[in-house]
């Protein structure tokens, strides 16, 4: 039988499954027939939520007498845009320049193929790795998010699975492979202010209160001064206004409310908890002001809805993971990797509750675009690291 050890093959055969979230498109049977030959078992569970589309999610487990480590990404893909526009068609996987173009080529299953590549190539040349490797991939990552890694890795620990490190292949890289390794993530919160005013006749504001007027105040002291300068791991904490809406079509009118809705992404000067408490307290102080609000008795009437959970930051201080990691790159690419925390979220945020987590893939550069595509140069390079990364953090290098 021959072993799934040719990443651009790998890639090509998860290129054409159409596997758009929540869409399975054989990605996924696709994976089972790659990874059973090397010894994987693999269970595909389903999850379902109400007013969510079901998922179905795959763990393949390799078992061995030593650590555990953890591969963790995505086989669904956002979807195509403007298919016209694709220079080649995007569930095709053709080649032209030396580069394979298909939606998913770097986020992510470009990294899913070069590390199933990677286990193959070991298995082939001696063996495999000495103790467990999982993958722990999920079909709901660029969708809701709900019936995909957070309820994948309850059930597996329910499970009993425990790990002792986990690498997200998700593409990490703003220009060259090498560049970067994610070690941790800001954390993430949205709120939404609404001021409640008094309506009125725009020309006698003494009778009402508009409720603009006092958001102005408010969201004034949610800009300024700024929350920090960022710290030795992590950039500032930025606060963004992402929306401002009053919804009154009327010129003369001062309406009844007004709201602003926010986005923060905060670093380790933080916990969710304290930055709320700061937020709150800035509001309530800013609720008094009167810059805006002359001559009125009552501070501001305002209240604040925090949405959904916040995502926590974390940073991974594992440093065998990072630093064997770094060390794969700079054999394979001849350089030392950025070690950052920089950009959104991801699944990492889940995992980092049950192992050491870190983050490397391919180049991101074309990801979510028309003619998203990854160099086969690449695909062979990242292998290697994998492959390098594999054999070391498991001391068989
Ligand atoms: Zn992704």
């Amino acid at each position: 039988m021959t072993l799934p050890t040719d990443p651009a093959a790998n890639l090509a055969t998860l290129i054409r499954c159409a596997s758009v979230t929540p869409a399975e498109g054989g990605a996924l049977s696709a994976l089972e027939t790659m990874l059973k030959p090397l010894g994987f078992l693999v269970e595909r569970p389903v999850f379902s939520e109400d007013g969510t589309p079901d998922i179905e999610n795959l763990y393949a487990r390799r078992s061995g007498n030593g650590p555990h480590l953890m591969f963790a990404g995505h086989t669904d893909v956002v979807p195509v845009g403007d298919e016209a526009a694709w220079t080649h068609p995007p569930f095709a996987a053709e080649i032209a320049n030396g580069e394979m173009y298909g939606r998913g080529a770097v986020d992510m299953k470009g990294g899913i193929a070069c590390f199933i590549a990677a286990v193959a190539r070991h298995v082939e040349a001696n063996g495999g790795p000495k103790g467990s490797v999982s993958l722990l991939i999920t079909g709901d990552e660029e969708g809701p998010a709900i019936n995909g890694t957070v309820k994948l890795l309850e059930w597996a620990a329910s499970r009993g699975e425990k790990w002792d490190a986990s690498i997200v292949g998700e593409p990490t890289n703003p220009d060259v492979l090498g560049d970067m390794i994610k070690i941790g993530r800001r954390g993430s919160m949205s709120g939404a202010v609404t001021v409640n005013g008094r309506q009125g006749h725009a020309a006698y504001p003494q009778l009402a209160d508009n409720p603009v007027r006092g958001l102005m105040s408010l969201v004034d002291a949610l800009l300024h001064p700024v929350f920090d300068k960022g710290t030795k791991d992590f950039q500032p904490t930025n606060l963004e206004i992402t929306s401002i809406d009053v919804g009154n079509p009327a010129t003369n009118v001062i309406p009844a409310k007004a709201v602003a809705v926010f986005n923060i992404r905060f670093n380790d000067t933080w916990t969710a908890e304290t930055l709320q408490a700061e937020i709150h307290n800035r509001l309530d102080q800013a609720a008094g002001r009167k810059k805006y609000r002359p001559g009125k008795k009552t501070p501001v009437d305002y209240d604040l809805v925090w949405r959904d959970r916040p995502s926590h930051v974390f940073l991974t201080r594992d440093d065998r993971l990072v630093e064997t990691l770094a060390g794969s790159i700079k054999s394979a690419v001849g350089k030392e990797p950025t070690l950052s925390t920089s950009g959104g979220t991801s699944d990492a945020r889940f995992i980092k509750d049950y192992c050491p987590v870190v983050e490397f893939g391919l180049v991101g550069k074309t990801m979510h675009m028309v003619d998203e595509r990854v160099a086969i140069a690449d695909l062979e390079t990242l292998t290697r690291i994998y492959q390098r990364f594999v054999e070391d953090w498991f001391g068989q290098g």
